[in-house]
């Protein structure tokens, strides 16, 4: 995608300050963090959002999965995190390439935020 931040960001073309990558995924600190620990998880396919994620792509996004444990595990983070994922306009998505929050690093509330 040529207009998108993240595709942008994946490719290199945009710094970024990563933290993983591997075939499926890439993973970068977030630049407004909300957490000691903030990091977005995202597929490096191209997919807008969660309502997007269907048969054909799920893979993408258990990749992402995968990653989050791993780098959870690097981060220190073995007494819990919180992931997120904002859908859409009313879900207060940003940025339109699908992409999990990684929070963590100090107890958060057990409410949603
Ligand atoms: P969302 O609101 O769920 O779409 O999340 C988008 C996230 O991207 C926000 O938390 C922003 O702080 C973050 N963000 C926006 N631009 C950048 C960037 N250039 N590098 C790192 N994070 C960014
Ligand atoms: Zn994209």
């Amino acid at each position: 995608m040529d207009d998108c931040l993240f595709c942008k960001i994946i490719a290199g073309d945009i710094p970024s300050t990563k933290v993983y990558e591997d075939d499926y995924v890439f993973a970068f600190r977030d630049i407004n963090p909300q957490a000691p620990v903030h990091i977005l998880v995202t597929p490096k396919k191209h997919i807008c959002c969660a309502r997007a994620v269907n048969a054909d792509n799920s893979l993408h996004v258990a990749k992402c999965f995968e990653a989050i444990a791993k780098i959870a595990k690097d981060e220190g983070l073995d007494n819990g995190y919180r992931v997120i994922n904002n859908c859409g306009e009313d879900g207060g998505q940003t940025v339109m390439h699908l992409h999990f929050h990684l929070l963590g690093g100090v107890k958060l509330g057990e409410k949603v935020i």
